[in-house]
């Protein structure tokens, strides 16, 4: 059979890419090895641990605020098998809403591994059959995995990664997290919700490192408050075993000391790695980098054939939304268009509670460039919105070019800040300054009100509520 495009993986980024294909009139096969479309995120990434996060945070809700709402439940109780089951249920929606996009777009789904033949051959095996297809252009979208280190015990068990935390059969007693980064953070939460005892060990000296180290700080202040949970940052993790039923971690601080953690679940979350295994690479030339990425131009093109590559398998932040832009991309090149993406205002979001979420600059890269820069800060404590619902931690920075005023960075760690990022993305689209956003309108009363008194103190140094 012979296409347009042929793309393999069906994550955001690939299924993205086959249908801005088919809606620019090319006609597309796309290949996934599993039996269930949607990568990485549908199955095992953002959608299930978002089920997972916010059945938990009702539980916690139930237990810790509905009192001071006047709500009295009389019994609490987890039923984990239905929170699981839920997730599940989630996950099979979102499986079934890909797979009917498909057909409404007319892209041809093949099911099994993709390998390359030559530079337009694609050959798929699936349950031991082979067969072959071949297309004009063909975009690799073959995705991620988790990082393991070489001494962690990985037995899907008691030592597991975000994968097996999502589908856990009993609430651990005690987890330990390795790896204070997105994941350790956001399925750490969802257990400590439920009740066990939780133990982040990070290396750096903050944990959510890749975002403004304001955010970090914050957050580990109000997990440390709400949900008990132990850092030990600075700590590198030398020894994982299992003894008896305890999972046992051996970490060293910065000084050398020695720290033993017990525990019966060990979560490792230190990354994830380019996956290419399988996809025949060498049959077209195309060589990986240090860190297994497919090396690609600032087209999203290999250099070979009319090869491409998008998404995790690529430089760049390991998001579904950034996959999902460079799917487009690469559609709307293959189609003659000029299209660009901003990467500097790719927001990041951690969906904790207090949700963080960050785009633009952080404060540390001005620092490094040297840039002088103003700072406005506002704190949710101060906002009547936040004060009716009870979610009175977090704040949001913005971070302004100290001639011009316009917007560099914006972080927010606060109830629903992943929501709220998306105004900031426009604003910095578009250029404003802090004062453009202090003097628009906003909504009282809102969370959003929390920015634009930051870009007020950021402007002027005159917000109006504190
Ligand atoms: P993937 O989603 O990994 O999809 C790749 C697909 O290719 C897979 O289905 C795989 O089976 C298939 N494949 C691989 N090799 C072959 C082959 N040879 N032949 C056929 N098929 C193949 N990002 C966010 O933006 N927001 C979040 O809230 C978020 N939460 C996350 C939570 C967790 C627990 C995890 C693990 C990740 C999360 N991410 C989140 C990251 C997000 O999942 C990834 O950035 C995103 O899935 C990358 O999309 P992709 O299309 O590049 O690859
Ligand atoms: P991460 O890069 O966010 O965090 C990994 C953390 O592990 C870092 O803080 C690092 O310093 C630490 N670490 C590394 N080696 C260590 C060691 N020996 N001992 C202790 N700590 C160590 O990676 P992740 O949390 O595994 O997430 C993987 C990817 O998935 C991320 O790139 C992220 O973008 C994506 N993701 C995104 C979301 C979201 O958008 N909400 C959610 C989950 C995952």
């Amino acid at each position: 059979m012979q296409y347009d495009v042929i793309v393999i993986g069906s994550g955001p980024g690939g299924y993205v890419a086959a249908i801005r294909c088919a809606q620019l009139g090319m006609k597309t096969a796309i290949i996934e090895k599993y039996p269930n479309l949607g990568g990485t995120c549908l199955n095992v990434g953002c959608i299930p641990s978002k089920a997972l996060l916010d059945s938990s945070e009702h539980y916690h809700n139930a237990l810790h605020s509905f009192k001071t709402h006047g709500i009295e439940v009389k019994e609490t109780a987890i039923n984990f098998t239905q929170m699981i089951d839920r997730k599940r249920d989630v996950v099979k929606q979102n499986n079934s809403g890909i797979a009917f996009l498909m057909k409404k777009n007319k892209i041809e789904v093949h099911q099994g591994i993709g390998s390359f033949v030559d530079k337009n051959t694609v050959e798929i095996t699936a349950e031991g059959k082979k067969s072959q297809i071949t297309g004009k252009n063909i975009i690799i979208a073959t995705g991620s995995k988790p990082s393991i280190f070489p001494f962690f015990p990985y037995d899907k068990k008691r030592f597991i990664t975000s994968t097996e935390a999502l589908e856990l059969s009993e609430i651990p007693k005690h987890l330990i997290v390795i790896g204070g980064g997105v994941i350790g953070m956001e399925l750490g939460s969802v257990y400590a919700r439920l009740g066990a005892k939780v133990s982040v060990v990070e290396f750096m000296d903050r944990i959510i490192a890749g975002m403004d180290s304001s955010m970090g700080k914050e957050l580990e202040r109000v997990t440390k408050k709400t949900l008990g949970a132990k850092f030990y940052l600075q700590h590198k993790v030398e020894k994982t075993y299992q003894e008896g039923d305890e999972v046992v971690v051996i970490a060293k601080d910065k000084k050398g000391n020695e720290v033993e953690l017990r525990g019966d679940y060990c979560l490792l979350s230190v990354g994830r790695s380019p996956y290419t295994a399988g996809l025949g690479l060498e049959k077209v030339g195309i060589q990986v980098d240090k860190r297994g990425a497919i090396p690609v131009d600032d087209h999203l093109h290999t250099g070979v054939g009319n090869i491409y590559a998008i998404g995790d398998v690529v430089r760049g932040a390991m998001l579904a939304h950034k996959a999902e832009e460079e799917g487009v991309m690469v559609a709307e090149l293959l189609a003659g268009q000029k299209p660009h993406i901003n990467y500097l205002l790719i927001p990041n979001v951690v969906y904790t509670w207090p949700e963080v979420a960050g785009v633009g600059y952080t404060e540390e890269q001005l620092k490094e460039q040297g840039r002088a820069y103003k700072l406005g800060t506002f704190p949710f404590m101060a906002l009547g919105r936040a004060r009716a619902s009870m979610d009175t931690d977090g704040l949001v920075k913005v971070l302004a070019d100290k001639n011009t005023d316009e917007i560099l960075g914006v972080h927010i760690i606060g109830a629903r800040a992943a929501d709220m990022i998306a105004a900031a993305v426009t604003a910095m689209e578009y250029r404003a300054s802090a004062e453009d956003v202090s003097r628009m309108s906003h909504a009282h009363p809102t969370y959003m009100e929390a920015v634009k008194e930051a870009c007020l103190a950021a402007t002027e140094n005159r917000p109006l509520h504190i």
